[in-house]
């Protein structure tokens, strides 16, 4: 069984939820939303392997890499595509202070743990002047977490184990960039519960394999099948 982050963060909200995705093969349909943040995620991979980091090149990577789909109009599509062009220019700005250089852009790992097979893909990977390892994930919501709440965060933490049992390479900062609210928000890596978070991948792929997908109605006021799910309590 091979287990990604998105795979065990589906599978902890609603097992149900894993089973319809990813065993029946239901879609959920792209929104101004996601569409917006998959086009800023994939210009930034392009513009950062591409080498030429001018802002100009930036804005090249952005419209190369728009996706039109998820829009209801044009007039939607041109506001949103609008805000992406003041998010990557403020972004650009940002990075002309970093002193950090980026060892890799969306650097896969996959390593063993027990019987299964755990992959994942970091954003970015900086490297400080003193030589230590930054982690930075990519958000393209409103919102900004607190420092507390990116020590904690469960997609940097899955990906800093990764780090290190499959890289190699011990983090000592994570790093949430959110591109568009225009803030980034940095907290010490602290390995603490690496063993206990490998347990539970290590478990949520275990319950995969046994076809072991009760539903969990806590999640279902948030999820994207509340209106046709047979089990939601949130319809
Ligand atoms: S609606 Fe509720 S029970 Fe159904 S898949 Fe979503 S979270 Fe699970």
């Amino acid at each position: 069984m091979e287990i990604s982050f998105t795979r065990y963060r589906v599978y902890r909200e609603c097992p149900w939820k894993y089973k319809l995705l990813f065993v029946d093969g239901r879609r959920i349909p792209m929104t101004p939303k996601s569409s917006f943040g998959l086009s800023l995620h994939r210009a930034l991979e392009a513009w950062l392997r591409g080498g030429e980091l001018s802002l100009e090149s930036l804005r090249e990577a952005l419209n190369a890499c728009w996706l039109t789909s998820g829009y209801p109009d044009e007039e939607a599509e041109a506001r949103w595509h609008a805000k992406a062009e003041r998010a990557l220019s403020r972004f650009y700005g940002e990075e002309q202070s970093r002193r950090a250089r980026t060892v890799a852009v969306e650097k896969e790992f996959i390593w063993t743990s027990g019987a299964h097979q755990v992959r994942g893909m970091i954003d970015r990977i900086d490297q400080g002047p003193d030589g230590a390892y930054e982690l930075i994930d990519y958000k393209t919501g409103p919102s900004v977490p607190s420092v507390e709440e990116v020590a904690q965060d469960a997609q940097l933490r899955f990906y800093a184990l990764g780090a290190k049992r499959a890289l190699s390479l011990s983090p000592e900062t994570l790093t949430v960039d959110c591109v568009a609210a225009g803030a980034r928000v940095s907290a010490p890596y602290d390995g603490a519960g690496e063993e206990a978070l490998d347990a539970d991948i290590r478990a949520a792929a275990s319950g995969v394999e046994a076809a072991a997908f009760a539903p969990d109605t806590r999640f279902c006021p948030r999820c994207d099948f509340k209106k046709d799910c047979v089990y939601s309590a949130a319809k």
